[in-house]
Parts: structure tokens; C-alpha cells; sequence
């Protein structure tokens, strides 16, 4: 377990107001609408499932969809503590679903609200999110990046010792393409990469591309997430969490996914 408080929250943080997490793992994509979000919510659900402490901190700030796909909603409540050295700070407590603790920018702006912001004031919403929230003791934080950018990894690989990064894409070869970009702006900060997941296999996108760039690319496969409309009818309804329970045929996709995870 890594001890971030003083690193994220400097002279304030109390000693034991903070974040003490094992993993804190990014997952990215280099495009938009290849599943991220959805694979970043399914992983940290999948793993408070098998028993972990988990949190998860959508840092998509444009396009925040992971309190719409998990049903949470209502802002997360401001609360005063008392850290070791006596100090009280104040911290925001994170809004818990199904016993994962989450964050969001969806949680602080309305839903069609425009997130306008340059590069200083994401590194300044970045580092808020993670130093004033109240995280606690975990096992894995993931972290849901924007697409593409290279603004919050940035940010983050300078805040915290990341465990890793997960790249999710889709299987056809164009899409590919922005996964390798992905990889490359990750071996850049210097965040090393667990693996790919290639979503939407199937029919559709084809099949097993991702698996050869992993090869190609020498990453791990992570394993793949079948296209499937239910995932996209359970996501919209804000009910997520039912792609574990014991009928849903994805379930055995993402539990193997957490598992080389
Ligand atoms: P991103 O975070 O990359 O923008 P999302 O996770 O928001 O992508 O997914 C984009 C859309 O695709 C959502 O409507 C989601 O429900 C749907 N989706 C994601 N994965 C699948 C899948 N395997 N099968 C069907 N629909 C999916």
C-alpha cells in the first residue's frame, strides 16, 4: 500500500486524510466511443465483486459518464475532518454505488452542461479530484481518462507512482491505429501498460485485432468484451452492475479480464 496523502495533499492533508491505495491503474483509449468507460466501470465493479476495496475516479472531465452508466446520482457531501496531526480539513467524500467509491465531474456539473477548461485548469480539476476527495484505504483506484489526450496522464503520472494502464479498443485495424498512439503516449510518461482489452468483438468490428497488436507490440492481451447489445441497454439504464449478475454473458469476459488484471 502506497501512502499518498502528503504527495496529493501537501501540508493539509492530515497525515491519514487521503488516498492509501495498492494499485492505482488509468484506463485509456485513443479514440472516443470504444468502450473506455464501460470497461473502466466493469473492471472496478468486477473486482469490489471478488472482494477488493475499490475506487473509481472518472477523469473523462468533456464527457463524464460514469455516474449515468452505474445510476448514481445527487453530489457527493462535503465533510470536516480531523486528520492525525489534530488538523481539520475539510474533504469531499465520494459518492458510494453498490460499495464502490466514485467521483465525477458528472457529479459537480449538470448533465448538459459544457465542461470548457485549458490544460492548467484539467491539471487543477485533476489533482483536486484526487487530493480533496476522501478515498480512504484501497485496494485499486481506477481512473477513467479522457480520450486521446495526453493533458491528464500527463497530470497524473506527475501526482502519483501509477500501478499501470489499461488501453481499451475496438478490433478494426483504423481503430488500432489510435490504440498504438495510446500505447506510445504511455510509454512516453512512463506509465507501464498492463494490457489491451479489445471491445466489441464480433460480427460488427471483427475480431482478435487487438490481440495482434498486443503481440505485435509486445503488451499483454487483457482479453476481449464481445459486442453485445445488453451491455449498451444495462449502461444507458444506469444499471451496469447487472452485467455481473449470474445470466449476463459478458460476465465471464470481464471476470477473466479482472483477473490478468
Ligand atoms: P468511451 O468511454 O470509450 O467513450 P463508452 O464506454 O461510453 O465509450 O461506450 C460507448 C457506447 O458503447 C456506450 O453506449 C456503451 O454502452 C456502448 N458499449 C460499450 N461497450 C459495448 C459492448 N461491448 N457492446 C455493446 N455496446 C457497448
Amino acid at each position: 500500500t502506497v501512502d499518498y496523502s502528503w504527495k496529493v495533499s501537501g501540508k493539509d492533508s492530515g497525515g491519514s486524510i487521503g488516498l492509501r491505495c495498492k494499485n492505482v491503474i488509468a484506463v485509456g483509449s485513443g479514440k472516443g466511443g470504444v468502450g473506455k468507460s464501460t470497461v473502466a466501470a466493469s473492471l472496478a465493479y468486477g473486482l469490489h465483486t471478488l472482494g477488493a476495496r475499490v475506487g473509481l475516479m472518472d477523469a473523462d472531465v468533456y464527457g463524464p459518464s460514469i455516474p449515468h452508466m452505474l445510476g448514481a446520482s445527487g453530489q457527493p457531501a462535503m465533510v470536516e475532518k480531523q486528520g492525525e496531526d489534530g488538523q481539520t480539513v475539510r474533504r469531499i467524500e465520494p459518492v458510494v454505488v453498490d460499495g464502490l467509491k466514485t467521483m465525477s465531474m458528472g457529479y459537480l456539473v449538470p448533465p448538459e452542461e459544457a465542461v470548457i477548461w485549458r490544460g492548467p485548469m484539467l491539471h487543477g480539476a485533476i489533482t483536486q479530484f484526487l487530493k480533496d476527495t476522501d478515498w480512504g484505504e484501497l485496494d485499486y483506484l481506477f481512473i477513467d481518462l479522457p480520450p486521446g489526450t495526453g493533458d491528464v496522464t500527463l497530470t497524473l503520472s506527475q501526482l502519483l507512482g501509477l500501478a499501470g494502464a489499461v488501453v481499451v479498443c475496438t478490433p478494426q485495424q483504423v481503430a488500432l491505429l489510435d490504440a498504438i498512439k495510446a500505447l506510445k503516449m504511455f510509454e512516453k510518461v512512463k506509465i507501464p501498460v498492463l494490457g489491451i482489452v479489445e471491445n466489441m468483438s464480433g460480427d460488427i468490428f471483427g475480431r482478435g485485432g487487438a490481440q495482434q497488436a498486443s503481440q505485435k507490440h509486445n503488451v499483454p492481451f487483457l482479453g476481449e468484451l464481445p459486442i453485445d447489445s445488453r451491455i449498451r441497454i444495462d449502461a444507458d439504464a444506469g444499471h451496469l452492475q447487472k452485467l455481473f449478475d449470474d445470466d449476463s454473458t459478458a460476465k465471464p469476459h470481464l471476470l477473466k479480464i479482472c483477473e490478468r488484471v
